[in-house]
Parts: structure tokens; C-alpha cells; sequence
């Protein structure tokens, strides 16, 4: 049956018996499907925030924009009640046309245009982080009214993308900062850090809520009534790994720095957690070339695929992945040989794997990649003109129930239009969506 979600602006297929892998298998199968595409699991998305909500009962999940601002994405997380953390202007708007209160938005870029402060106070979006004397008088000109978040830097140790280096004041230099914003007469309430992406070093929470709750205390001394702490992001979200360790660092050193009943409401900004394990990119392999040995023996094969670093690869680049093709095959005892990857520019750079094993590939044959969500679609371009992979969208059934019990609104499923692609859900009423979501799910009624 060809069924509407009335629920997604983009079309959506709800899964009885099949998985997400037979659908991306299907669409691989169609005739002169050749380009790129994700599969985006609405699935994983609810399940990681049902899990942190269990894991981390006082931390709301303010989830990063940066990080993946599909639209489903979002219309999703501002159903199920999370906050928002917008570095710019056109990400504060894309949530805000979800209907998202901005009460549920954090403006979290230290440095900010003076137009997007203008653009977040015209929304009354009024939480905003800072880490400079500068940004205090541009937000003193243009939205005195701000309630302000002091970020402070706090490193660990190894993460796949390190941000101390840009942004955050070390907690000993935060009282030039506070005294500043005391004569400026500005509102200091809280205290915000980013461990890194990708943190590899768990206690370093620990240090890092410690080291807030010594600024919260010299806030307090220049007369600010802080009640917002920040935990940022740095939340792994490849499937298989864990937040087990990092919740129990964080709801322990929570538990003595800022214990419950002292007034302080904690937020996090997971980007990563989030995202990453939903999306598996499926690329199509479009030319090969074998490499031989001096005695014309096969060395090894370069396969040139149709997504690279100009476009979803870039996280290689940007973001330090580490990625691993799966040959999409029938046969899963097929023997292995050493090859190479290549995206589809004419750039030498766009390699996407230096040494890897594989079946032999044919032209035509699909590779795979999963936790292929986190800063991957956000940054990608189509340098030479090769388009960007489009994201089919399923949602397993008992995560449709879910969310309609979540929402308490039964959905209307109807016929679709689109008679080529009878699974394909093309579906949205706006107003209906967003008046749904500003009646039930007050972000911090419901976290
Ligand atoms: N918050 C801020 C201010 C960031 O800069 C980032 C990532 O760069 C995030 C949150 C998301 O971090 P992650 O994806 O590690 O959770």
C-alpha cells in the first residue's frame, strides 16, 4: 500500500518486517539507479535519545545543528522535546519554522556576526554563550537583554576534533570576563564547555563540571545569579560504542558539584550522539583500474566511487573519520583482495580509502558505509557537479507507534502519490506538525 505520514516535509517509508539494510538493498536493485543515497534510520535517532533520557535523567539534550541539519532530523527532535544548539542565523531559522519554541534554542557560537545576534534577538532567542570581552559589548549594543552563557576551556586530552584551540576562556582568566559584563550591566546565568568532539578521555568531564562550579561560585561573587550549566558535546554515536562510562562520570561528578535541588538546570549539546550511526551511505562504484607488479601481477585495484571528499567524505578531512567500506554483495564468503577507494572528482586528493580488502567489485556494484550521520551531509559540496546523496527516510513501525503515543495524536497514513516508488511517503502538514509539538512538548516539560 502506498501510505502519507502527514508527519515528515520529506518522504518517509514505515517498516513492517523489513529492515533499513533490505530497504537500502531495494533501492540499489531499482533500474538505473546508479547515484548516491543515504538511508536515514528514524529509528536509532529516537532510540539514542529514549537512551540518554534514561542514562542522563538531568542533562536535557540540546542537540547540535552543526552536526546533520537534515530536516527530518530536526522535525524529529523537536517532536520528541529536545532543545537546540544554532550557531548561526539560518540554523536558529530552520528550527524555528519547525514551530520550536525559542525558549528551546542556545545561540552556542562564542563569536557571532552582529546581524545573527540582531536575527536571535528579533526571534527572542536570548541564550547565547560567549568567551570574550568583544562579544560582550556587541551583545550589550544589540540584544542587552541576553541571558548569558560563559564558555570556558576545558581540553581533554584526546578527541577526534579538539576546539579548545578556537574557542573558550580558561577558568582562571573568567573574571575579567564577569567583571566586564557586571559594568556593562549585562546577565551572566550560566556556564558552558566543550570537552572536543569525539572525546577519547572521559574523566575529563569530571575536571571540566569541577572547574565550572568554581566559575559558578566567582559568578556569584560579581553578583550573578547563575542557574544554567552546559555540558556541551563530545558524545560518541558509532553504532556499538557506549555512553555508559561517560554518563556515570557525568551524573557523579553532577552529583557533587551541582546536586540535585541546587537550582541549576544542566543542558548538553550532542551533535554526534546523535546523528551518527542513523545514516548508511550507499555509494555505486563507477570506474576501476587494476594496478600491476612488475612481473604484471594484480597489485591491488582502484575503485573510483561516486561520493568523496568534496561531499560526503569530507568528514575524513574536517573531521578526522575513519571510515570502512562493506561490499554490498549476495555472497558473504567471497575472498578478499587489496584495493583502494577514490571519490568521482579530478582532484588527486579525493581519495576516500588509501588501503582497504574487498571482493572483487564490478562497475555497478555498491559499497556501503555506516555511521555515516555526524558532519558528513552538513559540510558537503558538489565540487565538479556531482550532486550530494539524497536521504530516504524509514521509520520502523514500533517507532512509529512510539512517536504517536509520545505525541498523543494517532497519524493520518493515507495513499501517496508518487506511483513509481509506492513505499515513498511524501507528507506534511505543517501547521498541523508544529501545533502538535508546541502543545505537548514543552522542551523542559518534557525532558
Ligand atoms: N556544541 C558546540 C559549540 C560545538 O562546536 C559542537 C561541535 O563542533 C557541538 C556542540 C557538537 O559536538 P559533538 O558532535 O561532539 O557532540
Amino acid at each position: 500500500m502506498k501510505l502519507e505520514s502527514h508527519f515528515f516535509t520529506n518522504e518517509a517509508r514505515i517498516l513492517d518486517e523489513q529492515t533499513p539494510m533490505d530497504v537500502l538493498k531495494e533501492i540499489t536493485n531499482q533500474p538505473n539507479q546508479e547515484d548516491p543515497f543515504y538511508i536515514l534510520d528514524a529509528g536509532d535517532i529516537v532510540q539514542k535519545i529514549k537512551y540518554w533520557r534514561l542514562m542522563m535523567p538531568r542533562v536535557k539534550p540540546f542537540y547540535a545543528v552543526k552536526c546533520n541539519d537534515d530536516l527530518t532530523v530536526l522535525e524529529l527532535l523537536a517532536a520528541l522535546g529536545t532543545g537546540f544548539d544554532c550557531a548561526s542565523k539560518s540554523e536558529m531559522q530552520r528550527v524555528l519554522s519547525l514551530g520550536v519554541e525559542p525558549s528551546r534554542i542556545i545561540y552556542a557560537h562564542p563569536c557571532k556576526p552582529q546581524s545573527h545576534i540582531k536575527a536571535a534577538a528579533k526571534n527572542n532567542i536570548d541564550l547565547m554563550t560567549f568567551d570574550n570581552e568583544a562579544e560582550l559589548y556587541k551583545v550589550k549594543a544589540i540584544c542587552p537583554q541576553a541571558k548569558l552563557v560563559l564558555r570556558i576551556r576545558c581540553d581533554a586530552e584526546e578527541a577526534q576534533c579538539p576546539l579548545g584551540i578556537k574557542f573558550g576562556v580558561y577558568p582562571e582568566d573568567a573574571g575579567t570576563l564577569l567583571a566586564t559584563a557586571q559594568a556593562l550591566d549585562l546577565n551572566v546565568v550560566g556556564v558552558s564547555f566543550h570537552v572536543g568532539s569525539g572525546c577519547k578521555d572521559p574523566p575529563v568531564f569530571l575536571r571540566a563540571i569541577a572547574e565550572s562550579r568554581q566559575v559558578f561560585d566567582l559568578a556569584s561573587e560579581y553578583g550573578f545569579s547563575t542557574y544554567l550549566l552546559d555540558i556541551g558535546g563530545g558524545f560518541p554515536g558509532d553504532e556499538g560504542s557506549s555512553l555508559d562510562e561517560l554518563a556515570s562520570i557525568i551524573n557523579s561528578a553532577l552529583d557533587e558539584h551541582f546536586p540535585q535541588g541546587c537550582g541549576v538546570e544542566i543542558i548538553a549539546e550532542p551533535g554526534r550522539y546523535v546523528v551518527a550511526s542513523a545514516f548508511t551511505l550507499a555509494t555505486n562504484v563507477v570506474a576501476k583500474r587494476e594496478v600491476k607488479g612488475n612481473n604484471n601481477e594484480l597489485v591491488s585495484t582502484m575503485y573510483y566511487i561516486n561520493d568523496g571528499v568534496y561531499s560526503s567524505f569530507n568528514c575524513i578531512l574536517y573531521d578526522h573519520q575513519k571510515v570502512e567500506p562493506i561490499a554490498l554483495k549476495n555472497d558473504n564468503n567471497l575472498d578478499e583482495y587489496d584495493c583502494s577507494i577514490w571519490g568521482p572528482t579530478c582532484d588527486g586528493l579525493d581519495q576516500v580509502v588509501m588501503e582497504a580488502r574487498l571482493p572483487k567489485m564490478a562497475i555497478g556494484d555498491w559499497i556501503i558505509w555506516k555511521n555515516m550521520g555526524a558532519y558528513t551531509l552538513a559540510a558537503a559540496g558538489s565540487f565538479n557537479g556531482f550532486p550530494k546523496a539524497n536521504v530516504h527516510v524509514v521509520v520502523p513501525h514500533h517507532t512509529w507507534m512510539y512517536l504517536e503515543e509520545y505525541m498523543g495524536t494517532k497519524f493520518v497514513l493515507g495513499e501517496a502519490n508518487n506511483s513509481e516508488q509506492p513505499w515513498l511517503l511524501p507528507a506534511y502538514q505543517h501547521s498541523l506538525c508544529s501545533t502538535r509539538i508546541q502543545d505537548k512538548n514543552n522542551c523542559s516539560a518534557n525532558n
